[in-house]
């Protein structure tokens, strides 16, 4: 057989024109179907201030507004579903089952009454948690030290930036914007503005728990730079991963 007779026999060519680089991806990933689950807590004194409008708008809404946030995120292959669990004081802080994340959206008040012990394990593990109790026990004897509000400082720190993973504990906390601009607002309503806006943080803290850095690709979802094409390319629910973070996902799964 000769190479033409082999593509009209098989239709490689109507394949190899209409492949474009993310529809490669897309088949690479459709081979492995992954299930994830999301169990959503929420804190009932989670509040979104949008100055310029004076809009203060509670998350404490319908199930089906929490799901429609999860509903944005596009990860081709992997099939996620959503299950809102209530109130944030339910969440442990421990690892949930595989292939499961837990995701918080949590006031910054209600962390900083989270044990700082629970929130060193999740941002760098059960080891560093240890030593940072036992490091505990010494300090405390000495009372001038400030060692422990700098720790805390750098903690609240990494975490107060709209959204975190704590990646060693599969969970994702999201705090309130410290501000969403009339711009971002543009011809949308509120609540889908908002529901935009935690869709792509939700997006891109998955992204880490699955095992994604930053990169300055853009548009990208793991790029820091959200705005704006990452957000329109969001919305058309355009590809916002490349070829190599799709294989880097699946290798999640397969560990
Ligand atoms: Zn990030």
């Amino acid at each position: 057989m000769d190479r033409r007779d082999f593509i009209k026999k098989t239709g490689l060519a109507t394949i190899l024109a209409a492949t474009k680089p993310s529809d490669i991806a897309a088949a690479i990933t459709q081979k492995e179907n992954h299930d994830l689950k999301i169990n959503i807590y929420v804190d009932p004194t989670f509040l979104q201030k949008i100055p310029e409008i004076s809009i203060q708008w509670a998350m404490q809404t319908t199930r089906r507004f929490y799901e429609n946030i999860g509903l944005q995120t596009e990860y081709p292959g992997i099939n996620i579903t959503y299950n809102l669990k209530g109130n944030i004081n339910e969440l442990s802080f421990e690892m949930p089952e595989q292939n499961e994340i837990n995701l918080a959206y949590i006031t910054m008040d209600t962390i900083r009454e989270v044990p700082l012990e629970k929130l060193i394990r999740g941002v760098a593990g059960e080891e560093k948690a240890r030593e940072y109790m036992e490091a505990r026990k010494q300090i405390e004897k000495i009372p001038s030290l400030s060692y422990l509000d700098a720790l805390d400082d750098y903690l609240i720190d990494k975490l107060d930036n709209g959204g975190t993973s704590l990646d060693k504990i599969n969970t994702i906390l999201i705090t309130p914007y410290k501000d969403i601009q009339r711009h971002d607002i543009r011809k949308q309503d509120v609540q889908q503005a908002i529901g935009t806006q935690y869709g792509i943080t939700l997006s891109h803290e998955i992204g880490h728990i699955l095992g994604l850095e930053h990169t300055k690709e853009s548009p990208n979802l793991m790029s820091s730079n959200k705005y704006p094409e990452q957000m329109n390319r969001f919305l058309l629910g355009q590809p916002l991963l490349n070829k190599e973070q799709i294989k880097k996902i699946n290798e999640y799964f397969r560990n």
